[in-house]
């Protein structure tokens, strides 16, 4: 791995501020993506500071080049060595912009951890984050797919967030509407992907907690742990996310591979002839959500393995590298289950995960 180092000095000001981030040739990415992927990119750098950013930005090598912002690799595949420059914001910070009693405002820094960040708000008393807990990755992705998970999602606490815009070269404010949230998607991966940078997320948290506890087994789970504060809701979203998903650290996987699927009435009503245990949750525009993990295992996927990739047996939406695996074995099987799964049902399994 080669290194080179950029230093700034901003001559004509009193003091002269030198401004380093580490510039790093043919560098491995495969600990900063949990599927373990061994792959390169070309160039790398975490900018700790805006100044640093803009400085990486701007130099010659750098500016033609494809550019991917990368967090904690929680969520992309790559199939191939990456030919651009990866930059991974290194700006941390946790910081009470606002507090009213009752309502709190703070500002996190992009590269903080999801979960080290709710669990710093559950102690302090701000609540709003608890059925988020460990959901692996950056604050500064949260965004990006409006995370989700056990009935909550980042856009109820969401009040903006800052990036830089590289496009018109300047740092915007977004607020909730301009990001216009929805389900696992946002403007961050629908209408602009790749235009900002997110540098910090501004959170409106509560002191007075309201625990939401109807999803999935989460209320008997609560009430088994006696459980009765925020703090307790995380410990039973922990425990629950532990006894199903698989640790990352071990088995390499970026959760949930795909979305749950909205289809037609006529297409649910088609698959129900057949299965009439299929579960759905309407909309309000008259589509059915369907279990995307419920399609994979009627289609005879549920821990299935193909050399090293399969998918894990008690969440069969998340697809794992059991040891040595490629990023296009992992893609080719994600495959196999799209065309089957369509064949089956004639629903068409879109990915949460990016592809690169
Ligand atoms: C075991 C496991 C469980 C999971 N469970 C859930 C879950 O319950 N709910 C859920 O919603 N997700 C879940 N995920 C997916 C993942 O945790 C989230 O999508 C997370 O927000 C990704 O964070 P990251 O920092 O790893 O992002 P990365 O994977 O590094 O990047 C994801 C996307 O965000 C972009 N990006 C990253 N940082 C920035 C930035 N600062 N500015 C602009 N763009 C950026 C990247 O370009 C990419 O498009 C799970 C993943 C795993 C591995």
């Amino acid at each position: 791995m080669g290194s080179e180092q950029i230093i700034l000095i901003f001559t004509g000001s009193q003091h002269y501020a030198p401004l380093m981030a580490d510039l790093h040739h043919q560098f491995s990415l495969q600990k900063l993506n949990t599927f373990g992927i061994a792959i390169k990119t070309a160039w790398f750098c975490r900018p700790s500071s805006l100044d640093s950013l803009t400085a990486i930005l701007d130099r010659d090598e750098i500016r033609e080049l494809p550019l991917l912002v990368i967090g904690e690799g929680s969520n992309i595949l790559f199939t191939s060595d990456f030919k651009g420059v990866v930059i991974n914001p290194g700006i941390k910070g946790i910081e009470v912009v606002e507090d009213k009693g009752e309502q709190l405002l703070i500002r996190v820094g992009a590269a903080e951890n999801w979960d080290h960040w709710v669990h710093q708000a559950t102690e302090k008393g701000w609540y709003g984050l608890e059925n988020l807990s460990l959901i692996p990755g950056s604050v500064g992705a949260a965004p990006i797919q409006n995370i989700g998970a056990y009935g909550v999602e980042l856009k109820e606490s969401f009040a903006w967030l800052e990036a830089w815009d590289l496009q018109n070269k300047k740092m915007v404010k977004l607020d909730k509407q301009a990001c216009k949230f929805g389900y696992r998607s946002s403007i961050f991966k629908n209408e602009s992907p790749a235009r900002y940078i997110i540098t910090h997320v501004t959170f409106r948290l509560n002191r007075s907690p309201n625990l939401v506890l109807d999803y999935g087994k989460v209320r008997t789970a609560f009430a088994e742990a006696k459980g009765k504060s925020p703090g307790d809701l995380r410990k039973v979203i922990i425990q629950i996310r532990n006894s199903k998903l698989p640790d990352p650290a071990q088995f390499g996987n970026g959760g949930s591979f795909f979305k749950n699927p909205m289809v037609g009435r006529a297409i649910y009503n088609c698959i129900r002839v057949e299965h009439p245990d299929v579960p759905y949750y309407p909309d309000k525009e008259n589509r059915v959500k369907i279990p995307a993990a419920w399609l994979i295992e009627k289609a005879g996927w549920k821990g299935h393995k193909v050399g090293n990739v399969g998918t894990w047996p008690s969440q069969p939406l998340v697809i794992v590298n059991y040891g040595g695996a490629t990023g296009q074995e992992i893609y080719d099987f994600s495959e196999q289950i799209v065309e089957d799964v369509d064949r089956k049902f004639g629903v068409l399994l879109e990915r949460e995960v990016k592809l690169i």
